[in-house]
């Protein structure tokens, strides 16, 4: 027997903003599984920047997609038919296997997924891969400590929103965020509880940064990359760190941007920037749970989400992510 799925599939590598035309909603037919896979019926799906990078044929951490074939990345759904003993028909489960109505993989590639703790979807969110990243970037790559002021780019997204208030958490004396457009900046203010938001699009980001922090910062967690970065070299007090999460102001671009011009500033502060990768810090996961599980039941942590309804709509959702049109996790929805 056989079960109807759609994919979406990579039909042309992008040249620049992905187009419509990039992407394929393909029919197929997926087989029972054999002996130690599952069948799951994706709910949701995650919709990621690295992505997009992922289109290109460029060597990087994780291979590229493949003309032809479905893209993929983190979803959560329902076992329909088990051949593992590790899950049962009916159970909820993590995976990689998104951009597809039925997932057909190893029940070892698959997690459980604790639906009482959070939604189920927020194990894509704030207590998946966005979270993680988030908090082990705070922990282990910018080291924040007790007092630090901490900027955060792309604030009212996913892993920017996480950042800022864990941050607090973890003992900031002051958390300042950037994000595009009014409304945005009010969320990450009002809603998230920042202290300030600079809004990058209504001005030059050194201005607002030093009306915000005017004796500097200790924290920068860049995820954008080009101007901010630059600025926040130039804002680092001694010591100071900067973990490098994401370039998202890059992502789209066709040309090398020109790197930041104020690196001899690292020598004065003594200053550190270091890269993150979320893929190093798995054994983070057991904590990072309980932490965060903790901070959202406490009322102290909150997360938002923007919903795209249907498979066939999962290009549209990256393409808005790119173009910021998300606030939190950009999710797409695809049943259950
Ligand atoms: P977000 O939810 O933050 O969505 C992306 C946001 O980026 C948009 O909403 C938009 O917000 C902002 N953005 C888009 N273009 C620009 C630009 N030109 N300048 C400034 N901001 C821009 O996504 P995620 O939270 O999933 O990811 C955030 C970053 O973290 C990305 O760079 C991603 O690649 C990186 N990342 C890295 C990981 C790692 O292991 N290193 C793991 C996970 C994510 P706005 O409207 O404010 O512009």
């Amino acid at each position: 027997m056989t079960h109807q799925s759609r994919e979406i599939h990579l039909a042309q590598r992008p040249v620049g903003v992905p187009a419509p035309e990039d992407f394929a909603l393909v029919e197929t037919e997926v087989p029972e599984p054999a002996d130690g896979e599952i069948l799951v019926r994706n709910h949701w799906m995650s919709v990621d920047p690295a992505m997009r990078g992922r289109m290109d044929d460029r060597p990087s951490y994780a291979e590229p997609f493949q003309i032809g074939q479905p893209l993929h990345g983190g979803a959560v759904g329902e076992v329909i038919a088990s051949r593992s003993d590790r899950h049962a028909v009916g159970d909820l489960v993590l995976h990689g296997l998104g951009w597809r109505d039925l997932a057909l993989l190893p029940g070892k590639r698959a997690a459980p997924v604790d639906a009482s703790v959070a939604p189920e979807q927020a194990f894509l969110g704030v207590l998946g891969m966005p979270g993680l990243t988030a908090y082990a970037g705070l922990v282990r790559v910018a080291k924040v400590q007790e007092g630090d002021v901490v900027f955060v780019s792309a604030a009212a997204g996913a892993v920017g929103s996480a950042v800022g208030q864990m941050a607090r958490q973890l003992g900031a004396s002051r958390v300042i965020g950037s994000a595009g457009g009014p409304e945005k900046a009010r969320h990450v203010v009002e809603d998230l509880g920042f202290d300030a938001c600079i809004d990058y699009k209504a001005g030059r980001v050194r201005k607002q940064l030093k009306e915000h922090a005017p004796d500097g910062i200790d924290v920068y967690f860049d995820n954008v990359g080009g101007e901010h970065l630059e600025v926040a070299i130039g804002a680092l007090r001694m010591r100071g760190r900067i973990a490098i999460c994401g370039m998202i102001s890059q992502y789209n671009a066709t040309e090398p941007p020109a790197g930041p011009r104020n690196l001899v500033r690292l020598i004065q502060i003594r200053g550190t920037i270091q890269g993150l990768l979320v893929l190093d810090h798995g054994d983070l996961r057991d904590e990072f749970i309980d932490r965060v599980g903790a901070w959202i039941r406490d009322g102290v942590l909150r997360y938002d989400e923007t919903v795209v309804e249907g498979l066939e709509h999962a290009p549209d959702a990256l393409r808005d992510l790119l173009a910021g049109k998300n606030t939190g996790k950009m999710l797409v929805h695809v049943a259950g």
